[in-house]
């Protein structure tokens, strides 16, 4: 199981997502920051960011 803090590249956010691999929490992460922060689209910068946040959970 991995897992992705939104605080780690959202200040104050307190969302957290999970999959089983990498590219499912990618996905949980773009779905999370387009309901939560109006994000159509997560630009390749903050996607580096959310990869690069994935844990081992
Ligand atoms: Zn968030």
């Amino acid at each position: 199981m991995k897992k992705f803090s939104c605080g780690d590249v959202v200040d104050g956010c307190d969302g957290v997502v999970t999959g089983e691999t990498d590219d499912d929490v990618m996905a949980a992460a773009a779905a999370h920051a387009a309901s939560a922060h109006g994000m159509s689209e997560v630009p390749d910068d903050v996607a580096r960011a959310i990869r690069a946040g994935i844990v081992e959970a």
